[in-house]
């Protein structure tokens, strides 16, 4: 319906197409709305879920992989068919060079330490539960459950800075504790010891078959198909326009207005107006279109070189992380393990955080090929197709950021535009399983499974 002063209604209006708000925009048709507007000034629906073709590769931004029992599933059943099911692999690069399990091994990070470096560890880390027994930030965190040399050793600290392009000293504890308890799980042994001794328990009980659990159902891993993300999310905006969504995308909105008890967004598409304006775009992005002035939060740019390969390389798994103490690069994934070679090369992407020193692709590479040659990972014709520098990728969680964000966020409330999602909500949402049943709680929506 359009006003007398030109504006159409809606009975919701969502900023962004990303999996938040796919998902608020589903949310808002279950809770009864008839009509609901999504605006993004990218090109695509999906966010930053973003891919690229270049000469026959397909690329994505960021290692992306998807599992069969999703709630974003649960939530769009008609997902499942586009995806291609995958067996992926996943190794890390050690401090010691050597390529090996992740997140961690016993044999090659402690084991082949020797035993003067055992002892070295075990008085570090008893030391280190006494130091730090007063945790401030990520870095006292890891070093009080490790013990300060195993946290070198195992390149456990560094791989925490590499992930939020901070010194681990900078990374507020909360977020520690809220998203580094595996670590803590890891660490701790006597309950690793009871499950070891379950398990003997078990297979020695002659009654061993009644004692065991139920197999779990096993996951699928899946990932986007071949021919990108537009596909994948095709059938979605297929359904939720049947449904009564409009899709307004590579449009920028200029301004969002309150009048009374109606939001009106102003795009250079026109006006549109709705009781209900959900917000999933970073939180100072949308208090600047409503007038208010915010500092924007610390965000971690990701810096993704698009690369081909033909010759030996020095791992064999799809998925290889960093945890060395060198090279800007967080981890890399081998899509040309899922969908095949082209032309008899390989094709992968490589995440590098970026940092005062590396801001641009070129720098990038140069960061790249230094490293993964003094480690013999690519022994062969590497080239760097293509790169992305890709801002506000997640949040970093330092000096306070969360509390500032939510400040942000109640700003917003106050101003009638409810803000959610990875940049909306300053959340850490690393995959869109989480996405999902965030929006769908922050919304009033049923919550989907987990
Ligand atoms: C590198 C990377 C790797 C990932 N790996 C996985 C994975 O393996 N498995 C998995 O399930 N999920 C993965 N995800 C998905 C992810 O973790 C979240 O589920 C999802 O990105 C959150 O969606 P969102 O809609 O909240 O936010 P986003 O998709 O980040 O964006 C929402 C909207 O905000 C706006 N916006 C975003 N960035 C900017 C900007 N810089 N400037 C202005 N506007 C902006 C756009 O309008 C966008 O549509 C990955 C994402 C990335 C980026």
């Amino acid at each position: 319906m359009t006003d007398a002063g030109g504006t159409r209604e809606y009975d919701g209006i969502v900023l962004g197409a990303g999996i938040s708000g796919l998902v608020s925009a589903s949310v808002l048709l279950e809770k009864g709305a008839r009509s609901v507007l999504v605006i993004d000034e990218y090109a695509k629906v999906g966010g930053n879920h973003l891919d690229f073709e270049i000469d026959g590769y397909t690329f994505d931004v960021g290692s992306l992989i998807f599992q069969d029992d999703s709630p974003l599933l649960h939530r769009f059943p008609e997902l499942l068919p586009q995806y291609v099911p995958v067996e992926p692999s996943w190794s890390r690069l050690n401090p010691q060079g050597k390529v090996t399990d992740y997140p961690i091994s016993l044999k090659d990070d402690l084991l082949a330490a020797g035993p003067l470096a055992w002892t070295a560890m075990a008085g570090s880390l008893v030391a280190s539960r006494v130091r730090y027994r007063h945790q401030r930030n990520a870095r006292d965190f890891t070093r009080f459950w490790v013990g300060a040399k195993a946290a070198q050793r195992t390149g456990l600290e560094h791989y925490v800075e590499r992930f939020c392009g901070l010194p681990a000293e900078r990374i507020d504890l909360d977020f520690a504790k809220a998203r580094m308890m595996w670590i803590a799980d890891n660490a701790r042994v006597w309950p690793r010891v009871a499950a070891v001794g379950r398990r003997i328990g078990r297979k020695l009980s002659p009654h061993r078959e009644a004692a065991q659990p139920a197999p779990a159902r096993r996951v699928q891993q899946l990932v986007r198909p071949r021919e990108g993300f537009g596909a994948l999310y095709r059938p979605v905006v297929d359904r939720l326009e049947a449904e009564g969504v409009e899709f307004m995308l590579a449009t920028p909105s200029t301004a969002i207005e309150r009048a009374d008890d109606t939001m009106v967004v102003r795009t250079a598409a026109g006006a549109f107006s709705s009781p209900m304006l959900v917000s999933t775009v970073p939180t100072h992005r949308a208090l600047a279109l409503a007038g208010a002035e915010a500092e924007p939060l610390p965000t971690v740019t990701i810096i993704t070189l698009l690369c081909s390969f033909a010759g030996r390389r020095g791992f064999d798994t799809s998925i290889l992380y960093n945890f060395s103490h060198g090279g800007s690069w967080k981890r890399l994934t081998m899509h040309s393990d899922f969908y095949g070679q082209e032309r008899g090369r390989e094709y992968f992407c490589v995440e590098v955080v970026g940092s005062p020193s590396v801001r641009t692709v070129a720098q990038a590479e140069r960061a790249f090929r230094d490293h993964t040659s003094a480690n013999d990972l690519f022994d062969g014709d590497l080239r760097v197709e293509g790169g992305h520098v890709l801002d506000s990728v997640y949040p970093v969680f330092t000096e306070g950021s969360a509390a500032r964000a939510a400040e942000q966020v109640a700003r917003l409330k106050q101003l009638g535009v409810t803000s959610l999602g990875k940049q909306g909500g300053f959340e850490y949402q690393p995959t869109a399983r989480v996405s999902t049943r965030h929006a769908e709680r922050a919304l009033g929506g049923k919550v989907s499974p987990k």
